[in-house]
């Protein structure tokens, strides 16, 4: 055994999993808030609203955030399944109805997420912003942080319990409640671009932004007044791609990864 790990018979290095030891750099985040929009967990070949491998894959990554002490809580969407307004354009829904459609579907992915991160060993307890009993727990600030020091993580489901408002909404909310260090926004881009860069070859993509210049520049990072709560309560946000495996570790051991808004 060599100060960097184990080594073979023949004297070579083996490659051993990430351990932290005292002398190892400290995360720069100690509790963050993951968004993940319900469209990241779309399968997007089979169409399927639930794709297995993108829960089994940020299982891993939670995993790995957990080894190196970060607490982590978890707002899922629900545009996979149901979108208020979406549902009122389409089928003429009522806007209210169809906002607390939205939201059961948060539920049900939440509760697929629960499922998953449990069996891959993780401890986790679902807490919601409409009652259910049956189902999770009530959202209780002091609950929700006791479940994270104890090691949990913990998924916050049905967004903010009320209509008209968005998942980006109940992320900022609930990581300003619990005292996060910073959001960390899950998307199928990887980061905040001066124009769309599916459409744009030239889009240029930002590495840091301020709050107001995002707001400024209408950058859309979130709803505004999701990003108006970050703003004023100096949250940061980090955009990355789902896609990147290993970015979230990356970025809590204070790497640049994707775009930060802070
Ligand atoms: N929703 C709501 N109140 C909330 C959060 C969500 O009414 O606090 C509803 C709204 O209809 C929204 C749907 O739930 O369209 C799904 O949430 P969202 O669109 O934010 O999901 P995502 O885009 O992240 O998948």
């Amino acid at each position: 055994m060599t100060k960097q790990g184990k080594v073979d018979e023949w004297g070579l290095l083996l490659h051993l999993p990430y351990m932290p030891t005292s002398s190892s750099k400290k995360p720069k985040f100690r509790r963050v808030v993951l968004k993940i929009s319900g469209e990241a967990l779309r399968n997007d070949k089979t169409g399927e609203a639930i794709d297995s491998s993108v829960l089994d894959r940020l299982a891993e990554e939670l995993k790995s955030l957990q080894s190196i002490g970060t607490q982590v809580a978890l707002v899922v969407g629900g545009g996979n399944i149901f979108r208020g307004l979406a549902g009122a354009r389409a089928n003429g829904t009522d806007r209210t109805t169809g906002d607390n459609m939205g939201m059961l579907s948060t539920v049900i992915n939440g509760l697929a997420l629960m499922d998953r991160l449990e069996k891959s060993g993780l401890e986790v307890r679902v807490m919601t912003a409409i009652p259910m009993d049956r189902i999770a727990e009530p959202f209780i600030q002091r609950r929700a942080t006791r479940h994270l020091e104890n090691g949990r993580i913990v998924i916050f489901v049905a967004g903010t319990g009320n209509p008209y408002c968005t998942t980006d909404y109940a992320a900022a909310l609930r990581a300003n409640e619990i005292g996060a260090d910073a959001i960390f926004k899950a998307t199928k881009v990887d980061g905040i671009y001066d124009k769309d860069p599916m459409k744009f070859k030239d889009a240029k993509r930002f590495t840091k932004i301020s709050h107001a210049d995002a707001l400024h520049k209408r950058l859309g990072v979130m709803d505004a007044e999701a990003f108006s709560l970050c703003e004023a309560n100096k949250m940061p946000i980090i955009v990355f791609s789902m896609a990147d495996r290993g970015a979230m570790k990356k970025a809590v051991m204070g790497q640049s990864i994707g775009t930060l808004v802070a």
